[in-house]
This record gives structure tokens, C-alpha cells and sequence, in this order.
């Protein structure tokens, strides 16, 4: 059996005596010390021992008390105030029990009489110095890292700021040119720009999120969230993207729901959109569908969620480190989605602090099975329901009542049913209805109301109909001059149809069978001027300019920033003040002292914003503040009664457009 050899601790040692005696016993005192392997500097005066101790070499001092006119004392009060770390072990020529009280209250690790050393005294000495400065050095390691991490997340938080505000800028105005009348031809390019630069900004988004769960910096937020809210939000967010890729998107509920559940809502939204997207992402044709249900599980009852998607489907060699960050199945067919990989990874971290756990199964070919399951909270008091994303029928008729549509559209279908379906939900909003059973009649029809200098404000076109098709008669329509909204409906979604049919000057697209709700979106979207239905902005993009004006103030440094806001508040009705630095801030109020919103980014020039929020807060406290921020911003951390929300940058339309229907 071999002996156990017991490691040898090296130690440098800085002897501070001025006694060439006392040198050479303490000398030998250490080297006949077995468990050490010691290597000794000898300095005469405490000038010399404090340079050597900055130099910071050494792992333990042995400071001699008595060093000419002056004590030791003093070299170790100023090796102590100066921070440095190393251990100093006071040598006494005699028992003093005063001294020994106050080396200790200076800061000694230790003290030893010189007359009374011992080899076993000395070693103790030395080992517990040794352990102590290892103990100090992992303690200034540590501050060091804290430090570090600080700094880290100071500069993630500005470095996230100061991407998003740039890409607010490119983005809004893209959407804007997009949007006007003058940018036909240039846009394939701007379609390109926004693309990408909506790409940018969810690998930023990616990015800071995995960075955040690396730092164990990712806080959720548990909330009080309706269930329906959230996915009726998610639904009409993903429809569109699944129909513009010719697939179905469904949402179901296999058991009743709790009305309400305790989660971050956003997080959760976040994983649902990436799971949905995805899914729509890696799927050619068929159909998306998502499922919810309760679970009673060993401890709990939790909500589950399931994607199944008729996709391409996930090699089964790859399932397991599908969760991994970075990971992105390397295969002819994926390779050229794009994405970072980190979508998942973040996903099951989320929904692992959502107290819940996901699983994947996937056939190569067929599709894959997303399942994931999260504690709802406390939901034993929470009514239970099925899911129903329909908004409700009175909510549609209030709204209709409100908004008072008095425009007329003409509704051109062959088949006589689905005219007077429509036409009878049109005309329950106020709105009227004349009709075309064929293109021809559409065309003539239209060329009609020209010629007597009037106008339809909405065309429904039926594409499907015998002779002329829907497509050739919006074709010969746009030749007329008339310029006003044409919506296609149509049974055969496809990919890119909706490109297709904007080429040839049609407004929209709606599936068919066509849905009351699918309808009146549309014709709250068209008969009150708005611009397309592109994105679920359509939805709530309605009342904005009916009533009376709002009025808001932006403070923004960015004048770039600054203005792109004025242009999009503007564009929803809202009237605009732009202040760029907290002082102009405070000259506006000071002339208006109420605005209906202020929109404050955080990072003004010259204030802190968060001591801006407390100056208007004390000289005009009856204004509402809405933090606009780069970095997600805590606004219980304002800890102001005026602070009521914050705005991730990049602000979009329709964030302003929510914003303002909440105003109204
Ligand atoms: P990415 O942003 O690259 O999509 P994710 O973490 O969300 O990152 O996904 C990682 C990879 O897993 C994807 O690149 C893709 O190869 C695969 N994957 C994810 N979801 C699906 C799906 N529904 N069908 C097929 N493959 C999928």
C-alpha cells in the first residue's frame, strides 16, 4: 500500500525585523518546519516591508514589534488602511497582553513571542494565516466578479438601448414608406429592409435573453393574465403570417379553462409565438393547431399546451439537444430559414421558471409535437370555460354603433346566398350594400358610379366566378381610376397569394367562408380611412381619429427617434408635442401642465429620467407618464403613482395605437 503523501503548502514569507539575530532563528525556526515549503525575504525597516508588502508577492508577513525608533505597529496600520491583504503575524520579544489586543484590533491575523516559539506554535501561525489570505482572496474574487457582473449589466442594458433606438428609426420608417403611395416600385427592397430588420431586432432580443439567464438575471412577473386575452392576441398576431404561408392556424381547448391564470404574461406569449412560429416556419402546407387543456398532475393542476404541426418534421438523432441553445438542425431543408437557435433554449428555460416542463416528438416528413405544461397559480376560485377566441357579438355591435358607418360597399359574388350574408351583416353597421353577381357587372357597375362622380368605399370581390374572374375585374376596375379599397375573398388560400393579389391591385385578402368577425375588421379597417389589414393592427387600428383630438408629449433626445413617433401618434389622430431633453420637457408643462399622455425615454441627456418622473410627478401630478425604454424597465421600480406603463423599444404603430384606445 502506498503512503499517503500530505501536500506541501508553499508559502512566501516577508520578514520585517531589524535584528540580524532574530533573522536567522525565525530562519531556522522555518526551515525545520516539515509541512511547509517555505521561501523567505528579509527587509530591516518598515519602509522597505510596506513596498515589498504593495508588491503584493507574498502570502504571509512576520512583522517584528520593535523595528529601531519606531513599533511595528504603525507598518501595520498603514498595510491595513492601504487594503493590502496579506496576513501579518505580529513577533513580540515579550509577553505584553496590551500589545497583543491591539495588534489583533489593528488588524494582525496573528501575534507569537519570540521567546516562547515553538515548531508546532509557528506552524499553526503560518497555516492559519495561509488559510486566512485564501479566504480573503476568494473573497476580493468574489466583489471583483460582483463588480464585473455589475458592470456587465449596466452595459447590456445601454448597449440593448442603444441598438433599439437606432433600429425604432429603421423600422417605423420602412413601415411608413411601405405604407405611402409613392414607394410602389421600391417595394421588394423596403419589404427587404423591414425583414431584416425585424430579424435584428429578435436575435437582439435572443441575445439579451440568454445572456440575462446565463447571469441568473431573468426575473418573471407573475400576473394576474386572462387566458383568452392572451391567446386571442397571439391567434390574431400568428394568423396572418400562417394564412400569407398558405397554412391553418386553430386554437382549441380540450377541457374548460380558468378565466384567469398567475403568469408573466409576456414571457408566456413569448414562448407561444416562438413555438407557433416556428412550427409555420418549418411547415410547407397543411395546418397549424394548438391545443390547451388542464392536467391534474402528481402535486398540481397545471395548464398544458400542445403545437402539432404537419411540418418537416425533426431528425430523431437531434431531439434530445433540441433544447440547447445554438442549436439548428443542419439539413437541406431548414438550413436556409434562418434564426440564431436560440428560440427553444430560452423557451424551456421560461417555461422551467414557469414551474412547468416541455417535451418534443417528431417524425421526419410528418411534423412535430410541441408539449408544454405551467403552473396557472391559484385558480380554485376562477370560473372555468371553454376557449373561445370570437370577441364577443356585443363588443362587435357596440363598436359598430360607435364608429357609425355610412359608406357603400359593393359586394360582387355569383353565388346569391353569400351576397345577402354579407350584406346583411353590413348592413346592420350603418353601412350600405349594392351588388354584382359577376365581373362584368362589377366593372360596369363601377364605371357607372364614375361617370356620375361618385364612388364605392369598399369593394368586396369574390375571386371564383365564371367569365370574368375576380382578378380580371379588379384589373379592369384600377384601370377606370378608381382607387378606393378592393378586398379579395376567397376558399383557395395559398402561399404568397396575398403578394400575388396585391400586384394586381387589390387591397386585401380574406378567406372564405367568410366570418362576421373577419368582416367587420375589415370594414372597420377600410370605411374609416385606415390603411391596410396587413398585420392584426386592423384589428384595433379603428376609432383612433373619431373623437376628440388627444394630445401627447413625446420626450425624446433622438430627434430622428422623436420624430418617427410625432409621425405614427400623429397618424392615429393624436396631436404631438416633441421635447428633447428634460428641461424642454418641463417648459412644456409649464405652458400646458396636463398633456393626456407624456412618453418619456429614460436616457435624456441632461436628467436622470427617473428624477424627471419625480419633477413632474411634484409640479404637475395629474399626468400620466409612460415609460419609453430601450431595456425592460420595471415600472414599480420608478416607484411613482404617475408611472402607469412602459413601451419596449422599438415602438410600433400598433403598441401607439393600443396606447391610445386605452386614452380614449
Ligand atoms: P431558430 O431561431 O433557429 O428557429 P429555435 O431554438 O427556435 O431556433 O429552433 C432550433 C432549431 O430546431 C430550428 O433551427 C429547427 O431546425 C428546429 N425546429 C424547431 N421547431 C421546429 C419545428 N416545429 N419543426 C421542425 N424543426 C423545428
Amino acid at each position: 500500500m502506498t503512503k499517503q503523501v500530505k501536500p506541501v503548502l508553499q508559502a512566501k514569507i516577508l520578514l520585517v525585523e531589524d535584528d540580524e539575530d532574530d533573522y536567522i532563528i525565525t530562519r531556522s525556526h522555518l526551515e525545520d518546519l516539515t509541512s511547509f515549503d517555505s521561501h523567505l525575504t528579509w527587509v530591516t525597516n518598515s519602509l522597505e516591508g510596506l513596498q515589498k508588502l504593495t508588491e503584493g508577492n507574498f502570502d504571509v508577513c512576520l512583522l517584528d514589534y520593535q523595528l529601531g525608533a519606531e513599533t511595528g505597529l504603525s507598518l501595520l496600520k498603514q498595510a491595513v488602511d492601504s487594503g493590502i491583504s496579506t496576513p501579518i503575524i505580529m513577533l513580540t520579544g515579550q509577553p505584553d497582553k496590551q500589545l497583543d489586543l491591539q495588534a489583533l484590533e489593528y488588524g494582525a491575523a496573528d501575534f507569537l513571542v519570540k521567546s516562547e516559539l515553538s515548531e508546532a506554535r509557528f506552524a499553526r501561525a503560518i497555516r492559519y494565516a495561509l488559510s486566512r489570505r485564501e479566504f480573503e482572496l476568494e473573497r476580493l474574487n468574489r466583489l471583483r466578479l460582483e463588480a464585473d457582473n455589475r458592470s456587465k449589466d449596466r452595459f447590456l442594458a445601454h448597449l440593448s438601448h442603444e441598438l433599439r433606438t437606432p433600429l425604432s428609426s429603421i423600422l417605423g420608417y420602412t413601415e411608413l414608406l411601405l405604407e405611402s403611395d409613392h414607394t410602389e416600385d421600391a417595394r421588394p427592397e423596403l419589404n427587404i429592409i423591414l425583414n431584416n430588420g425585424k430579424h435584428l431586432l429578435s436575435l437582439l432580443n435572443d441575445i439579451l435573453d440568454l445572456s440575462r439567464i446565463t447571469a441568473n438575471k431573468l426575473e418573471l412577473r407573475p400576473e394576474p393574465t386572462s387566458l383568452r386575452h392572451l391567446m386571442l392576441d397571439i391567434y390574431t398576431l400568428l394568423k396572418v403570417t400562417a394564412i400569407d404561408n398558405g397554412l391553418e392556424l386553430t386554437v382549441n381547448s380540450l377541457t374548460p379553462l380558468p378565466r384567469l391564470i398567475t403568469v408573466d404574461g409576456t414571457r408566456l406569449r413569448q414562448v407561444l409565438i416562438n413555438l407557433i412560429y416556428n412550427a409555420i416556419k418549418f411547415t410547407d402546407a397543411g395546418s397549424i393547431t394548438v391545443d390547451l387543456w388542464m392536467q391534474q398532475d402528481a402535486a398540481k393542476e397545471m395548464l398544458m399546451f400542445r403545437i402539432t404541426d404537419t411540418g418537416v418534421g425533426i431528425p430523431q438523432r437531434q431531439l434530445k439537444d433540441i433544447f440547447a441553445p445554438f442549436t439548428q438542425i443542419e439539413d437541406y431543408l431548414t438550413r436556409k430559414k434562418g434564426g440564431a437557435g436560440l428560440g427553444l433554449a430560452i423557451s424551456s428555460e421560461l417555461i422551467q421558471r414557469m414551474g412547468g416542463s416541455i417535451d418534443v416528438v417528431s417524425e421526419e416528413g410528418k411534423g412535430s409535437v410541441f408539449t408544454f405544461s405551467l403552473d396557472p397559480g391559484d385558480i380554485t376560485d376562477t370560473q372555468r370555460k371553454p376557449l373561445s377566441l370570437e370577441p364577443s357579438l356585443n363588443n362587435i355591435g357596440g363598436a359598430h354603433n360607435k364608429l357609425a358607418l355610412t359608406g357603400e360597399v359593393l359586394i360582387v359574388d355569383d353565388l346569391a346566398d353569400l351576397r345577402k350574408l354579407s350584406a346583411h351583416w353590413i348592413q346592420a353597421t350603418g353601412a350600405s350594400v349594392d351588388f354584382a353577381e359577376n365581373g362584368a357587372e362589377a366593372i360596369a357597375k363601377v364605371k357607372h358610379k364614375i361617370a356620375s362622380g361618385s364612388y364605392y368605399d369598399l369593394i368586396l370581390m369574390d375571386l371564383h366566378m365564371p367569365d370574368i374572374d375576380g382578378r380580371e375585374a379588379t384589373v379592369a376596375i384600377r384601370q377606370t381610376g378608381y382607387q378606393y379599397p378592393v378586398v379579395a375573398l376567397t376558399a383557395a388560400m395559398a402561399k404568397g397569394i396575398r403578394q400575388q393579389l396585391t400586384a394586381l391591385g387589390f387591397n386585401d385578402v380574406l378567406s372564405k367562408p367568410i366570418t362576421k368577425n373577419q368582416l367587420y375588421r375589415a370594414l372597420r379597417c377600410y370605411l374609416t380611412g385606415n390603411s391596410a389589414l396587413t398585420d392584426n393592427a386592423a384589428l384595433t387600428d379603428t376609432s383612433a381619429a373619431d373623437s376628440l383630438p388627444l394630445h401627447f408629449l413625446v420626450v425624446e433626445d433622438d430627434t430622428e427617434a422623436a420624430q418617427l413617433m410625432q409621425i405614427l401618434l400623429e397618424s392615429l389622430g393624436v396631436k404631438t408635442t416633441l421635447a428633447h431633453s428634460a428641461e424642454e420637457c418641463m417648459r412644456e408643462l409649464a405652458l400646458l401642465h396636463r398633456f393626456d399622455r407624456i412618453l418619456l425615454d429614460l436616457g435624456l441627456p441632461d436628467s436622470d429620467g427617473l428624477q424627471l418622473i419625480e419633477r413632474i410627478e411634484h409640479n404637475y401630478p395629474d399626468n400620466i407618464v409612460i415609460v419609453v425604454s430601450g431595456h425592460e424597465h420595471d415600472v414599480a421600480a420608478s416607484g411613482s403613482a404617475i408611472v402607469q406603463q412602459s413601451l419596449l423599444k422599438p415602438i410600433t404603430k400598433q403598441a401607439l395605437n393600443r396606447l391610445v384606445l386605452t386614452c380614449r
